[in-house]
């Protein structure tokens, strides 16, 4: 399973964090993943739920998860667009010469500690 890797991955990075600066627990994570990450929500926030139970720090975590649109640049005309509506074709030239901007990446935001 994607989402558990990553939800792991996470949370070593916090519990590091957590270890490092001395704090007594992690109580709140944003984190802010991309539409064209690959990771389902539901699939990620059942793992999280699931993995954090294991953790030193974070058993009493709120997971605050905030969803990044996806966007599309193009090359050609220089306009912006939404990934998931048109995919890899700018909708406005309808050329292929076109990059992901947003959307792919899956961000720590914040975390709360006390
Ligand atoms: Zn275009």
């Amino acid at each position: 399973m994607h989402e558990l890797g990553i939800v792991v991955h996470v949370i070593n990075q916090i519990e590091e964090l957590a270890k490092k600066n001395k704090v007594n627990k992690v109580v709140e994570l944003t984190l802010e993943v991309g539409e064209v990450s690959g990771v389902v929500k539901e699939y990620f926030v059942d793992a999280f739920e699931w993995a954090k139970k294991k953790t030193e720090y974070m058993k009493e975590c709120h997971l605050d998860y905030i969803t990044i649109q996806g966007i599309t640049y193009c090359e050609d005309c220089q306009k912006t667009y939404p990934t998931v509506q048109y995919g890899k074709e700018c909708p406005y030239c309808h050329s292929p010469h076109t990059y992901l901007v947003t959307g792919k990446d899956v961000m720590i935001k914040n975390i709360k500690v006390e």
